[in-house]
C-alpha cells in the first residue's frame, strides 16, 4: 500500500491524521439498538457506522481542503493509522527499516509536560511516528515543545476506543474528564456497547525510553 501524499502549510508538513476544515463531523440521531444493548444510529448503515462491532463517529472525508486544524484528530484517519501502525504524520508504515534496526520495536511520541516517560502498559490514543518525523515534529509542533517522551515499543496491543459514553437511561451523552471530551473505554468495559467510538486506543507494552536526538544521530536505541 503506497502511503497518501505528504500534504503540507505554509511550508510545513501537516500530520495524516489531523482534520482539514472542510471535513466535519457528521451528526447522526443516536437510538437504542433494536436487536442488541447499546446505541445505534437511527439510519444506521452497519458497513460504515462499525469496526468491530462497535459504533463510530461519522466524519466527513476531503483531506487537504481548507485549511488544517494541526492539533485537532481525524477519527477515522487515526483508526486507520493505530490499525496498520502507519506514521501519524506522513502515513507510511512504520514497519520499516527502522522498525527492523530497532529490534522490531515501533516509536511512540507523546506529549508531556514534565517529560514523563511512557509508563508500561499506558494507554494511548497517539499513533506511531516514523523517525525524522519525530525529530521534525519536536523541532516544529507548538504542543509537543511544551514537553514530550518518547519510546521504542516492543507490542503496541489493541486496548480499546476513546469516544462519547451515552446514559443508557436517558440516551443523553455523559460528560468526561478528559480534555478532549473523550473517555477511554476498554474492550472488555460492559459500557462499550453505550459508547460512540471516536480514536482507535492501543496499549504499550514492551517500553523503552529513548532520546530522539541520540536516535536519530546513531539509528539505534541506546
Ligand atoms: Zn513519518
Amino acid at each position: 500500500m503506497n502511503a497518501p501524499r505528504q500534504l503540507t502549510w505554509n511550508g510545513s508538513p501537516v500530520p495524516f491524521i489531523a482534520p482539514w476544515s472542510r471535513e466535519t463531523p457528521r451528526a447522526g440521531t443516536i437510538v437504542r439498538a433494536s436487536r442488541a444493548t447499546g446505541i445505534a444510529y437511527a439510519d444506521e448503515f452497519a458497513a460504515a457506522d462499525r469496526r468491530n462491532g462497535i459504533l463510530w463517529v461519522r466524519y466527513s472525508v476531503l483531506r487537504g481542503a481548507g485549511q488544517p486544524n494541526l492539533a485537532g484528530v481525524h477519527p477515522l484517519r487515526q483508526r486507520q493509522a493505530m490499525s496498520h501502525m502507519l506514521c501519524q504524520v506522513c502515513a507510511k508504515s512504520t514497519y520499516d527499516d527502522a522498525f527492523s534496526r530497532w529490534g522490531g520495536r515501533h516509536l511512540f511520541l507523546v506529549r508531556a509536560d514534565r517529560g514523563q516517560p511512557i509508563r508500561e502498559g499506558e494507554t494511548t490514543a497517539t499513533p506511531p511516528i516514523c523517525g525524522p518525523c519525530a525529530i521534525e515534529s519536536v523541532r516544529a509542533c507548538p504542543e509537543l515543545r511544551k514537553g514530550y517522551t518518547a519510546a521504542l515499543v516492543e507490542h503496541p496491543q489493541p486496548w480499546g476506543v476513546a469516544g462519547t459514553l451515552y446514559d443508557p437511561r436517558t440516551l443523553r451523552p455523559m460528560p468526561a474528564p478528559t480534555r478532549d471530551g473523550l473517555t477511554f473505554v476498554n474492550y472488555e468495559d460492559p459500557q462499550l456497547p453505550w459508547t460512540l467510538a471516536a480514536r482507535d486506543v492501543v496499549t504499550l507494552l514492551g517500553c523503552t525510553t529513548v532520546d530522539l536526538d541520540r536516535l536519530a544521530a546513531h539509528g539505534a536505541t541506546v
